[in-house]
């Protein structure tokens, strides 16, 4: 059914000069993204982590890149300056608007959101203070506790915040673990699991139909591909 899908939207839609723009953001997000994009056959015109332009097209596919900031991306797309967006669960759980769709996990830049501290019991009188670049996400999650916190925005170098008093606990992406280790600290508590989206302006999912969901349904084939290889590899 899928296939069927994704050769119709082959002939009709993204081979027929549609233009998508996708926006993504440098770094593991982009990389990811572009093992999926060399799944499907599809490769940037230029090398993206070198060039220094941020409109990057897709080799004869009618695709754009357009590179932006991480927290940019919903966005970008909100607003329709992108048709589709990848981004971070992470980012998605801190934007406020709510002009796209996410209709596929892309699987990649996987992660935990968590609330880490010290290794010892956090102190129980007074307001607790969490050090953070996830303001809301964090309110979110404590007053869904009942628990009353003090949220500092922080905007790098979160691991620090404790170490030097500034606050009692962190909410942050953790991967390895390795950085949280390194600071000694330890995870306290799962927020959210994380990986990267696919994000689809509302407007363009009605007047760009064809080539948005052939991209979808390509996207999708790619996904389906690599968890069967990585199934076949265990
Ligand atoms: P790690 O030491 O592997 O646990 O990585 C933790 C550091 O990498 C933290 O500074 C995180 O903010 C950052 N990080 C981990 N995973 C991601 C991700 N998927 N996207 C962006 N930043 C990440």
């Amino acid at each position: 059914m899928v296939e069927m899908r994704l050769q119709a939207g082959r002939v009709r839609g993204l081979d027929r000069g549609s233009t998508l723009a996708i926006a993504v953001s440098k770094g593991r997000i982009l990389s990811e993204f572009r093992t999926l994009l060399d799944r499907m056959e599809i490769k940037c015109a230029e090398d993206p982590e070198t060039s220094r332009s941020l409109v990057i097209p897709l080799k004869d596919r009618g695709l754009r890149l357009v590179i932006v900031r991480a927290a940019d991306v919903p966005t970008y797309v909100e607003y329709g300056a992108a048709d589709l967006g990848v981004a971070g669960k992470d980012v998605l759980l801190e934007y406020r608007g709510e002009g796209f769709y996410e209709p596929l996990d892309l699987d990649i830049a996987r992660c935990k959101l968590v609330v880490a501290g010290k290794a010892e019991p956090l102190p129980r009188a007074g307001r607790l203070r969490v050090a953070t670049k996830y303001v809301q996400t964090t309110r979110r999650h404590f007053a869904q506790k009942g628990d009353q916190v003090e949220v500092i925005h922080l905007y790098g170098s979160m691991e620090l915040a404790p170490l030097v008093g500034l606050a009692d606990c962190i909410v942050d992406l953790m991967d390895t673990g390795n950085t949280l280790k390194a600071n000694g600290l330890v995870v306290l508590e799962t927020i959210a699991e994380i990986s990267a989206r696919l994000i689809i302006n509302k407007a363009a999912m009605k007047m760009k139909n064809t080539a948005v969901k052939a991209l979808i349904a390509e996207l999708a084939k790619a996904l389906d591909q690599t968890a069967t290889d990585r199934n076949l590899a265990l």
